[in-house]
């Protein structure tokens, strides 16, 4: 399959809706990339991997039939990564990694998701959609223009300083941070998954209340923070019940975690919800 059109497509979609400069560095980026499609075995835990970006090589591989919303979003991944070699730290998007940390990267594919669908249509098949909402909230508490900026330039410093307007330094990592475990968490439940065979079913079922209980607590953690967030944000806002009334719109879609709905009370949570900073 020749991907040229696809590239075409994505640079003169993004053209039209980034400001010249974050243009540039999505060009810059991707200018001369490789996509390479090949087939893949189905192997116990990776099954689930559609595609990924190689940081070193510059190169999309695609494992087996992909949609063409799959390669937009590694073509977002591509257009907002690079690696230091003298720091030796992989630069992508939120997505920040090293031998020594990792962080970022829970809120980097829900943006990388939001912005492929904002612009090239919905992937029916994303495996973010917990991710893309709690990114969008943030967007909102951000800015479209700014937030897709920092994107670009793979500035999570100041998407952090950004959010630490509305709450304290030690709640936006915490943020951050639960967002990445939710990964982590699912790529665990498939290993458990495929080697269910292997597993004592007691320890199996023991494994699975246990994360429940504490995805539960999680998300407590994430829309306690937005809310948060957003009042103190909005706290002088004159169309603050307006606003409220949208944001508590947005967060009231119930949030599915391993084929389990999680609905929250948003009244109460708002209730408990003061101006902190
Ligand atoms: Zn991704």
């Amino acid at each position: 399959m020749n991907y040229e059109k696809t590239i075409q497509n994505f640079k003169d979609t993004m053209k039209v809706n980034l400001v010249a400069e974050d243009f540039n560095i999505l060009q810059n980026n991707i200018d001369n990339i490789m996509i390479n499609q090949s087939h893949r075995e189905h192997t116990a835990g990776t099954n689930y991997i559609v595609g990924g970006y190689d940081f070193f090589n510059r190169s999309i591989n695609l494992y087996n039939e992909v949609s063409t919303t799959t390669i937009y979003h590694e073509l977002f991944h591509a257009s907002s990564s690079y690696y230091d070699r003298q720091k030796e730290v992989v630069f992508s998007g939120f997505h920040h990694h090293s031998k020594e940390k990792d962080i970022g990267r829970g809120l980097n594919e829900g943006y990388t998701e939001l912005l492929t669908s904002r612009y090239f249509g919905n992937d029916t098949d994303s495996g973010y959609k917990n991710e893309t909402h709690y990114a969008n909230l943030v967007e909102g508490l951000i800015g479209k223009e700014q937030m897709q900026s920092f994107y670009l330039k793979s500035d999570l410093d100041s998407l952090i300083s950004e959010l630490s307007k509305y709450n304290s330094v030690e709640a936006v990592m915490q943020f951050i941070d639960d967002l990445d475990k939710f990964i982590v968490i699912e790529e665990l439940r498939k290993d458990k998954i495929d080697n269910f065979e292997n597993i004592p079913y007691a320890e199996y079922l023991a494994w699975f209340d246990e994360v429940n209980e504490y995805i539960g607590k999680t998300y407590m953690q994430l829309n306690q923070f937005i809310i948060d967030s957003y009042i103190n944000k909005l706290y002088n806002d004159p169309n603050f019940e307006e606003k409220k009334n949208q944001l508590m719109t947005m967060m009231s879609a119930p949030l599915t975690f391993f084929n389990k709905e999680y609905v929250f009370d948003m009244n109460s949570q708002f209730g408990t919800s003061s101006r902190t900073i």
